[in-house]
């Protein structure tokens, strides 16, 4: 397609640095998907980090949505970011009023653009909608607001009437306009046509939906097309399919086209904080943030990656603010079975080696994923070690009905018995929370990730729970499979401590 692999147009000569820069919506679009609803404080969290990725404008909010909304949108404006702060507002005066009150830098004044809008949403005409855009552009501009115009539903208007629209925007006053692929309906083609036509007006944003699948492309046509500011989502959450999703065209254009906008280091943790926030999780073979996306498992791929890190990786990971993984399965080979034990300081001889590899190969034929303490037990078993305990889990009891979840565990360590009790949100965050207090010091170790899978449908399901913990450098996977939800987190966290534990062998536990 020559729109977006072809030489760049006489207009935009490659000598010319391209400045692109994002506008997030996760705060406004991102929230208005299913299901999600964020708190004061985790608005401010997102918008904090948002602002160290260096993201130019961050749209808070809807001032129209009530007073909760605008007390959010407030605070957000009086963080003190680098960002410009902005808040949604529908074409009528008094949601520019609203906007006002919460104190933000500039509005993104959304006007109908497509006869279906014009005509049977708002029930008025193309002259008429003109005519208003003019006016509260000139009313916005007055009041000191930085204004952005979005034709609703561009990518279905005529393309002359949205011309003539976005034009009159701009005449009066507007500081940009942006071209809004509303409902994703739009080709890359479709785009590029739009978007070239409204550049010439002006300065022009892009908005893209990915209904078709063809977000990222979208925006990376109304770059090429000339628009130098981009509406994206973190993690690509919004309304049903989503707004195009920020990390994947900030890394597009950094690696594909060598245009720079955001702190690409900064979008792993920006991807986890929004994916907690809004319970949305990111699927494992997402671009960029899944947890897939720097794992490599076929013996052959593994093989390859311990050759040359770039073998089976367009960019390294680091550059997103992640680490590389190399994981045990079914595809496993001597190479990667090798590597993973050189890391927990396991050597094996050749003929061992071919063993542990089968024995792996084996359980991963079970649809297994292999851990790392399953990798471990069986080089134990082929080298016939005796394990060395460090932590062992005596006892545990927890209680969650009525008040606060409580939990006491019963734990060996080093020989010596220790009992300790927690609280928390529920009974594996109170039995973890006793067991980190069981430990001491020595449970400093970090809780990276924590699954959990139900193998069976019913209520009487076995559950599978995953942890990865790492310390000082060390990263290590454990799973428990119970029927008890709690006792499978303790028991995978407290062998996860005691092989990270078990690394460092030499000295004795410290007491509190
Ligand atoms: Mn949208």
């Amino acid at each position: 397609m020559t729109v977006l692999f072809g030489s760049p147009p006489e207009s935009h000569p490659t000598s010319d640095p391209v400045s692109v820069q994002f506008v997030d919506t996760t705060l406004r679009d991102g929230e208005q998907a299913p299901g999600v609803s964020l708190t004061p404080d985790q608005k401010a969290q997102i918008a904090r980090e948002l602002d160290r990725a260096r993201v130019s404008v961050i749209e808070a909010g809807s001032a129209c949505t009530g007073a909760g909304e605008r007390e959010t949108i407030s605070r957000v404006a009086s963080l003190g970011l680098d960002a410009k702060v902005t808040s949604f507002a529908r074409g009528v005066q008094g949601d520019i009023d609203l906007a006002l009150d919460c104190g933000v830098d500039g509005v993104h004044l959304v006007v109908p653009s497509s006869d279906r809008h014009i005509e049977t949403k708002v029930g008025t005409t193309r002259d008429g909608v003109v005519e208003k855009t003019t006016s509260l552009v000139e009313y916005a501009r007055d009041h000191g607001l930085w204004v952005e115009v979005l034709g609703e539903d561009g990518s279905r208007a005529d393309l002359d009437y949205l011309e003539r629209l976005l034009g009159a925007a701009l005449d009066a006053g507007a500081d940009r306009v942006c071209y809004c692929d509303t409902v994703g309906h739009a080709t890359p083609e479709h785009t590029y046509e739009a978007v070239s036509r409204l550049a010439a007006l002006g300065p022009t944003s892009t908005h893209t939906h990915d209904d078709l699948g063809l977000a990222v492309s979208n925006a990376l046509a109304s770059v090429r097309a000339g628009a130098d500011l981009i509406h994206a989502t973190v993690n690509g959450i919004g309304e049903r399919a989503g707004n195009v999703a920020l990390e994947e065209v900030a890394i597009a254009l950094d690696h594909g086209y060598g245009i720079e906008t955001v702190d690409t280091t900064r979008l792993f943790k920006l991807a986890q904080t929004v994916a907690t926030a809004t319970g949305i999780p990111l699927a494992p073979n997402k671009a960029v943030v899944g947890e897939n996306a720097f794992s490599h498992e076929s013996g052959i791929h593994t093989d390859g990656t311990l050759k040359d890190d770039a073998m089976y990786e367009p960019y390294p990971p680091e550059k997103v603010g992640r680490e590389r993984r190399l994981v045990l399965g079914k595809h496993a080979g001597r190479a990667g079975v090798k590597a993973a034990l050189d890391e927990h300081g396991v050597s094996v001889s050749p003929e061992e080696l071919g063993t542990v590899v089968s024995r792996v190969k084996e359980l991963g034929d079970r649809g297994k994923r292999v851990t790392d303490a399953d990798l471990l037990t069986i080089a134990e078993e082929v080298q016939q070690r005796e394990r060395d305990r460090r932590v062992e889990l005596l006892g545990l009891t927890a209680a969650s009905g009525g008040g606060t979840p409580t939990a006491s565990v019963r734990l060996l360590v080093d020989g010596e018995e220790r009992v300790a009790s927690g609280t928390g949100s529920g009974p594996v965050d109170a039995a973890v929370s006793a067991v980190r207090s069981a430990l001491g010091p020595a449970a400093d170790a970090q809780l990276d990730s924590y699954h959990v899978d139900a193998i069976t449908g019913g209520t009487d399901a076995v559950v599978t729970v995953e942890v990865e913990m790492s310390r000082d450098g060390r990263h290590v996977t454990v799973a428990s499979s119970e029927a008890d939800i709690t006792r499978a987190s303790v028991n995978a966290m407290v062998d996860a401590l005691d092989r990270l534990l078990a690394a460092e062998s030499t000295h004795v536990i410290a007491d509190d």
